[in-house]
């Protein structure tokens, strides 16, 4: 079978899922935004060619030398975020929760796509790297105003408190936030279709909830290029990027 021709099967039978379903559920990774030019972290795209990621994105070595961090996001992440667009995959998302049967979207992605593209009950698993706050005094900074102070101050300090700036997003080394776990969790455990997007679903503990959702007795829909370890429990899969698709399934 042609891939042109397994595309349309296969987005026919996502749009009979997607109609079917009350209570959708989307579980979102960095895939998602790759057509927005924000590379992955696994597979073609370099963002790490430059930056060790144990360094640039941990809390034990934010903690030894946190100018590493804001050098990455002085010279990779700024640009990469402040340009990104949302895509046709956020765009689908979000009309589906403007349709009514998608009740919320759990994304790993600290890009904020998802909410510039218009949906509206968004948990962020990993933070929002368009944030910021004081490590001493919790003030929290948007990402305009750390870039304004980090063109005079490396890394930038607090101007109530001088204490260290810092991106409010989970650093590797760090736990995730409790409440937006158990509210993931909650979702997991009330729809009735989960659908993946854009995840490689090989980071713990985020990649547990699609099982939940599953072991819960969901329809598991995964959208993602490469394969992953949930495949075999999933209802479909389609390897394809998840603009086209979504933007077939949804808006067509
Ligand atoms: P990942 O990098 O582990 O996996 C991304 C997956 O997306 C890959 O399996 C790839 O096959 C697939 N993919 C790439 N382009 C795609 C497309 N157009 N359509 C569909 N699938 C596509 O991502 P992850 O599972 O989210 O885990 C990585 C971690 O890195 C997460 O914690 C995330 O927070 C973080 N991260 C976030 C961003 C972002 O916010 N945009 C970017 C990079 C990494």
């Amino acid at each position: 079978m042609s891939d042109l021709v397994e595309d349309t099967i296969q987005i026919v039978q996502l749009k009979q899922m997607l109609n079917a379903a009350n209570y959708i559920v989307a579980f979102t990774g960095a895939g998602i935004s790759a057509e927005s030019g924000i590379p992955t972290f696994r597979g073609v795209g370099g963002l790490w060619s430059k930056y060790d990621p144990e360094k640039a994105v941990s809390i034990d070595y934010f903690r030894i030398d946190p100018t590493y961090y804001w050098k990455f996001f002085r010279d990779v992440r700024h640009d990469l975020m402040i340009n990104a667009q949302p895509n046709a995959a956020h765009s689908a998302l979000a009309e589906l929760e403007r349709g009514g049967r998608l009740r919320a979207v759990i994304t790993q992605n600290i890009d904020g796509l998802h909410q510039r593209a218009g949906s509206k009950t968004v948990f962020e698993l990993h933070g929002n790297t368009r944030r910021f706050y004081c490590v001493r005094c919790r003030k929290p900074f948007t990402i305009e105003q750390a870039w304004e102070m980090l063109q005079t101050k490396l890394p930038p300090e607090c101007d109530k408190c001088g204490g260290v700036l810092r991106p409010d997003v989970v650093l590797f080394g760090e736990y995730l936030p409790e409440d937006v776990v158990q509210a993931a969790q909650r979702e997991a455990a009330a729809c009735d279709l989960m659908l993946v997007v854009g995840s490689s679903l090989v980071v713990y503990p985020a990649n547990n909830i699609p099982y939940q959702a599953k072991y819960n007795g969901a329809k598991l829909v995964i959208i993602n290029i490469d394969p992953t370890p949930l495949d075999g429990l999933a209802d479909l899969v389609i390897n394809s990027a998840a603009g086209e698709i979504l933007k077939q399934a949804v808006m067509e």
